[in-house]
């Protein structure tokens, strides 16, 4: 038996509890990790609480990623003593995940952890870090350079807008944040934004094209406010979408894809393909700042990572919330 948390749905409701795990309760796979890092994200937050449907099978073990140390192995890229990372695939939804001190997965799904992060720091990046990344990637992709202009970080004090933050300053571009707590702009701007602004601008109905601004946008709330980046974005500029905060719909029209060239680059880390994977976690090893990364860096316990669920669903959680998984 080991301690992780246990989502359970039956005649008496949804519950989360940390408790003691029988390792039968674990999903199929060839390789068993000792985790001793996760993370809070966005979607273990609706895991976890519920509010959402994320979870489609019971009883679950929530926590989309992890950091560990392989026990052991039938796969054989993998033996034991190996330090791993895991993002997405499923686990934490329809596969157990990593808010537990064992996870069972498959070899194909995990990656090497780079010699430049500890488990913690991996788990400090997590999902939410690592699809800064695939962000900033697909920006670069499509050929957005600095001295093209200002790229937009929506949901700014969220954990894929922090990371976003401080990849994009570290590379040349100037970031403008849109955040709804503006007390949080010092903090942001120590990030690395040039400037910051409030996120009802965008948050509003809006007209079809506006005044054109953004060379490009790493969009994490969706709804209006991807709506209004789209038509305030420059000729040929890139928006990447990648989060819903703010909503799952897109009321938007298509005139600045076909008046103004716009691209609107989808971004999904949960079935990534490993090649774009290990290209991510590379360059995260590279581009991001250790000591900013450790400034949107908080820790909790297991057991804590209950409670937290609901106020990182509140929007009250600001950057990372990383799990030590050991710590109870
Ligand atoms: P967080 O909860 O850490 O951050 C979300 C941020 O969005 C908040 O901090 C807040 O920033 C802002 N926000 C919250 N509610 C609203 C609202 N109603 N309207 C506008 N802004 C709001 O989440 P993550 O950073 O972990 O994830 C961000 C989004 O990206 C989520 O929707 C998540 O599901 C998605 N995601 C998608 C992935 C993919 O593979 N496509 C992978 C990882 C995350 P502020 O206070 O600064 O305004």
């Amino acid at each position: 038996m080991f301690t992780g948390l246990l989502i359970t749905k039956d005649d008496s409701g949804y519950r989360t509890q940390l408790t003691q795990i029988d390792p039968a309760v674990l999903s199929e796979g060839d390789v068993t990790v000792a985790v001793e890092y996760s993370t809070l994200n966005y979607k273990d937050g609706l895991a976890i609480t519920g509010k959402s449907p994320v979870v489609r099978r019971f009883p679950m073990v929530p926590g989309i990623d992890f950091s560990g140390t392989v026990l052991s192995s039938t796969h054989p890229a993998w033996k034991a003593g190996d330090a791993v990372i895991l993002n997405g695939w499923g686990v934490g939804e329809t596969h157990t995940g990593g808010l537990a001190e064992q996870a069972r997965v498959k070899g194909d799904w995990l990656i090497a952890r780079p010699a430049a992060f500890s488990a913690r720091q991996a788990m400090a990046i997590g999902t939410a870090g690592y699809t800064a990344m695939l962000c900033v990637m697909a920006l670069e992709r499509h050929g957005v350079k600095p001295a093209d202009g200002e790229i937009l970080v929506t949901g700014a004090n969220g954990g894929v807008g922090s990371v976003a933050i401080i990849l994009l300053a570290q590379l040349g571009y100037r970031v403008v944040a849109s955040t709804g707590r503006p007390e949080a702009a010092e903090h942001l701007k120590a990030l690395g934004a040039a400037e910051v602004v409030d996120r009802a601008t965008l948050s509003a109905p809006g007209k079809p094209l506006g005044k054109e601004r953004w060379a490009g946008v790493v969009d994490t709330v969706g709804s209006h406010t991807l709506a209004n980046a789209c038509a305030t974005t420059r000729y040929g500029g890139v928006v990447t979408a990648c989060g819903l905060a703010g909503g799952m719909d897109l009321p938007a029209s298509v005139a600045p894809f076909i008046l103004r060239g716009v691209t609107l680059a989808g971004i999904d880390s949960v079935m990534a393909p490993l090649a774009l994977r290990q290209q991510a976690w590379a360059r995260l090893a590279t581009d991001l700042d250790p000591a900013k990364l450790e400034a949107v860096t908080n820790e909790i316990t297991l057991g804590e990572a209950i409670d937290h669920a609901s106020t990182l669903l509140a929007g009250q959680v600001a950057g990372r919330l990383v799990v030590n998984v050991r710590s109870h």
